[in-house]
């Protein structure tokens, strides 16, 4: 049997990126997804769909999406040039991303959406998502005012439909367990299919298939004792196949080994995501609660920054505290602001009509000293600068031990409202180091290994500490994209 030119490992956001780039080349493309049909998808099925790419007006997201004329001058769509992509990456990352990988994340991500599109993806203006009318105008300011029709599901639907109408053969249920490699080159894929051994010949190979966060054993080996009690906000699936894989021949590992994006999860969440109810378990309006743990105290600064750009660190902070737990707190008068999934199913909440009883109530929680912590905050509150969600305002607790930075409201107005988080991983930021123009996994040398190629996930160095929110789908996009041209045009160059 003839040699596949591109096979594809995943069928996620970024293998179906890389099979499409290679597909429009005009050679042959199969993938191999280890999860089933109605499993598949990866996390990137899980996802949201917010995505954070460079635009500097409303003309470059109508090169996205439909936005009347009216709707385009009656709103303030925010920016995101390339430059404030450049500088929030640089600044969450503490300086440490790639500069090569940021470079082509960043410059290339407007045009990978408008790929995206061509590819049948579909976007709409993400109004449900820090967006407020603000003085009769509509406002956006998390940078990213438009969001994937029907979030990751919806992506992943889209781009898998387009994948089969241009012949792309997508093996489900084949789990890729090595590479096929004769000391120089990658000639193919070991597999098991529905438990029995299968081998995939090959011209080159694009690993996309994830990072480690949905096993136990590595995150406990790579992040640090205590991870393996996280838990996995999305596919089971990721559990390193790809990075063992490359790294036992020789790949080059990179990036942030003991570093991942986790974030503040509902505390009964099941061990893994539930793609039905993907959103039921978040809790991202922390930024106006105070966090307090078992011990009734504040342990993080909730309101140093918007959601999106702490969200993705606090995850780890949750983990640290006893049991690994802690408690959102909010009284009446922000809970109109809090986000749906506050009021959905599945939610670990708390009532009560005075402090006190909310104390007594609060499972693991030590009363005194909550009540103590509540009374210390409250009277730390600098009330003279007004409250504004829509900007960082400066409305700062100060004096106490974490300071309070941003949207800090005295807790006196009830009832008065409790949810329960732990740690929910959501993706792992060590990877391998690849080529930036041509997505080919580079060795110990940094010599490229011929017909290997990665994307998505699994790129280390772009990750560090920490992470803007929505960059993990557009990283799939740009570096699935040039993964996959980089393998086409490896084999038609042949
Ligand atoms: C709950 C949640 C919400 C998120 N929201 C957003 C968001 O709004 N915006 C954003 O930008 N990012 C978001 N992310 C992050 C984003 O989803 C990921 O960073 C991105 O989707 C990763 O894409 P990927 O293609 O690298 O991996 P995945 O989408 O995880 O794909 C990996 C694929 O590999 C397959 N696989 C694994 N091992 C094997 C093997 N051995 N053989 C064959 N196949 C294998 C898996 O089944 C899967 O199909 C979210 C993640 C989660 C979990």
């Amino acid at each position: 049997m003839q040699p596949i030119d591109v096979l594809v490992v995943g069928k996620g956001n970024a293998a179906l990126c890389a099979a499409l780039s290679a597909r429009d080349q005009g050679v042959s493309v199969a993938m191999l997804e280890s999860a089933t049909v109605e499993e598949s998808g990866g996390n990137s099925r899980f996802a949201g769909g917010v995505m954070r790419f460079a635009y500097s007006s409303v003309e470059d997201l109508r090169r996205l999406t439909d936005i009347p004329d009216e709707e385009a001058r009656n709103t303030d769509w925010d920016s995101n040039t390339i430059e404030e992509f450049y500088d929030d990456l640089y600044r969450v990352t503490s300086f440490r991303t790639d500069p090569d990988l940021s470079e082509a994340l960043i410059t290339k991500s407007l045009d990978g959406m408008a790929w995206l599109r061509a590819q049948g993806a579909s976007f709409v203006p993400n109004y449900g998502n820090q967006s407020a009318v603000v003085n009769g105008r509509r406002k956006f300011f998390g940078r990213f005012p438009i969001i994937v029709n029907g979030g990751g599901a919806g992506l992943v639907e889209d781009l898998t439909q387009t994948a089969v109408k241009k012949g792309i053969e997508i093996h489900y249920e084949t789990r890729a367990v090595s590479l096929i490699y004769d000391g120089e080159r990658v000639l193919g894929v070991r597999a098991r299919r529905q438990g029995k051994p299968v081998e995939f010949r090959a011209r080159t190979v694009v690993l996309a298939c994830g990072g480690f966060e949905a096993n136990p054993e590595w995150r406990t080996r790579y992040l640090g004792p205590g991870w393996e009690l996280a838990k996995v906000r999305g596919t089971r699936h990721n559990v390193g196949d790809g990075l063992r894989m490359a790294l036992d021949i020789g790949a080059c590992p990179y990036g942030n080994w003991s570093g991942r994006h986790a974030v503040s999860w509902e505390r009964h969440a099941p061990e893994f995501g539930v793609v039905e109810r993907s959103h039921d378990p978040y809790r991202h309006s922390y930024p106006l609660s105070i966090m307090i743990n078992a011990e009734g105290k504040r342990f993080v600064d909730e309101g140093s920054d918007f959601y999106n750009y702490t969200y993705a660190k606090y995850g780890a902070e949750v983990l640290k505290q006893t049991g690994q737990y802690a408690y959102q707190v909010f009284d009446a008068k922000v809970k109109p602001l809090l986000k749906s999934e506050y009021s959905g199913r599945n939610v670990t909440r708390f009532t009560g009509n005075t402090l006190e009883e909310l104390s007594a109530k609060l499972e693991g929680v030590d009363p005194q000293a909550f009540l103590r912590t509540v009374r210390e905050f409250n009277a730390a509150v600098r009330t003279e600068t007004p409250f504004n969600h829509a900007v960082r305002d400066g409305r700062c607790a100060a004096g106490i031990d974490p300071p309070k930075s941003n949207w800090a409201n005295p807790l006196d107005t009830p009832p008065f409202e409790a949810y329960g988080v732990t740690c929910g991983i959501t993706f792992t930021f060590g990877g391998v180091r690849i080529h930036h123009e041509t997505g080919q996994v580079l060795d110990l040398g940094y010599a490229p290994i011929p017909g290997l190629y990665a994307a998505g996930e699994m790129v280390g160095g772009i990750f560090y500490f920490n992470y803007p929110a929505g960059t993990g789908l557009v990283s799939g996009l740009v570096f699935g994209r040039i993964a996959g041209s980089g393998a086409a045009a490896a084999v038609k160059g042949a």
